[in-house]
């Protein structure tokens, strides 16, 4: 498996990841996570934006299940669940239909060997927070009956616990995680999955080392780190507190001080080191959601940043800097740089950037490629491939 860290430097800490894009085939987030040297990775397994969803394909299903044993993935990848679902809405009709479409999240996930299935935990809207955390509980009440049997975690995402949103403290996934327990009697299958930009926006400083520590060992005392089943690794648009759910790149947010050009010296002290070198976060899949594309000089962003995180384990060594590589396995379509310009934002509410605005600027000619093998049958998908690989959750 090509890895970015050569064999004489001792990773003692890994599975890092990054969502990618299922589109073309779902084997294809399993190819392109391989070849970015990630040791685990994200996905939507159905469109995060429809109701409606179309089974699984029997030959896609069985192509992703023979390379997840291949790469010995099968306890480690995560699912993000889509985004219409709202387990905490006092709207019956949409309750019970976000409770049918959870079930097939969690059908999709076993039936795809995913152990993890994050979701945001839902909002009260006109009803209480209490409410709310009550209807999720009987949610979940429903969704462990008709899958039981099944291994998948369900882990309720911390939020930045803007307006009605649940979840923007340790308390209150302690709470709905609680009162599940209570309704189900299957701890087993409750986690958590934790943001750093979510916790920073929700006012958990993440900008130290010693802060975010002490952020870790309050969710440890309140929630318990044993149940964290996923952690999502991006930096923040917006300050501590704001509430502001915008994701950046490593470094250039506010967790990482705004750095204009960050390095990993300048980002030895910070919240992100004290995760990567946490002992207990070790086996957690750490998952970047940051911003796709590639850099002005043709490196894929997602390099860029796992480059980071890795470089802030101490006592590593100097890590080799991400470098485009040239390959004629996979010219990206000239159109794309057309959509990373026209598309400033692939998310359905339009509030977050596809591509800093750096990346658009100078490309293309010799565009930055990273070495895939696609299959002819995938390749000809590459174009809607390429589109959405800018999608990443929230
Ligand atoms: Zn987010
Ligand atoms: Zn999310």
């Amino acid at each position: 498996m090509p890895r970015i860290t050569p064999a004489t430097h001792c990773v003692a800490f890994d599975m890092f990841g990054s969502h990618l894009s299922i589109s073309g085939s779902m084997v294809n987030a399993l190819t392109e996570a391989v070849e970015l040297g990630m040791d685990t990775v994200q996905v939507f397994t159905k469109n995060q934006q429809q109701w409606h969803t179309k089974p699984l394909d029997d030959g896609m299903t069985r192509e992703w299940l023979s390379e997840l044993t291949r790469l010995g993935w099968t306890d480690r990848v995560v699912s993000h669940a889509g985004y219409l679902s709202n387990l905490a809405t006092p709207d019956d009709a949409l309750w019970h239909k976000s409770i049918d479409l959870m079930t097939i999240e969690i059908e999709r996930c076993e039936a795809l060997s995913i152990p993890f299935l994050v979701h945001h935990p839902g909002a009260f809207t006109t009803s209480s927070r209490e409410q709310g955390i009550e209807r999720i509980a009987l949610a979940y009440q429903g969704l462990l009956t008709r899958t039981k049997g099944m291994r998948t975690i369900l882990c309720l995402e911390g939020t930045v616990g803007a307006g009605s949103q649940l979840g923007g403290t340790f308390e209150e996934l302690a709470a709905v995680r609680a009162r599940a327990i209570n309704l189900t009697g299957a701890p087993e299958r409750i986690g958590y999955c934790l943001d750093t930009c979510h916790m920073h926006a929700a006012g958990y400083d993440m900008r130290t080392r010693a802060s975010a520590n002490a952020a870790l060992e309050r969710f440890d005392s309140i929630c318990g780190l044993s149940n964290l089943k996923a952690f999502h690794i991006n930096d923040s648009k917006g300050p501590c507190g704001s509430h502001l759910d915008r994701h950046d790149h490593i470094g250039k947010g506010t967790i990482g001080g705004s750095l204009p050009d960050p390095t990993p010296e300048a980002l030895r002290d910070c919240g992100f080191a004290a995760i990567v070198n946490h002992p207990r976060l070790r086996d957690v899949p750490k998952l970047l959601e940051t911003p796709k594309g590639d850099d002005p000089d043709g490196r894929p962003w997602d390099s860029i940043n796992l480059h980071m995180l890795r470089s802030l384990i101490d006592g590593s060594a100097k890590l080799p800097v991400p470098q485009p590589t040239q390959s004629p396995a996979r010219t990206r379509p000239r159109n794309e740089t057309k959509l990373a310009k026209k598309t400033p934002s692939p998310s359905k509410s339009g509030k977050k950037p596809a591509l800093p605005k750096t990346s658009s600027k100078k490309k293309p000619a010799a565009s930055p490629t990273r070495t895939v093998a696609r299959t002819p049958s995938t390749a000809k998908n590459q174009t809607k491939s390429e589109k959405s690989r800018s999608r990443r959750p929230r």
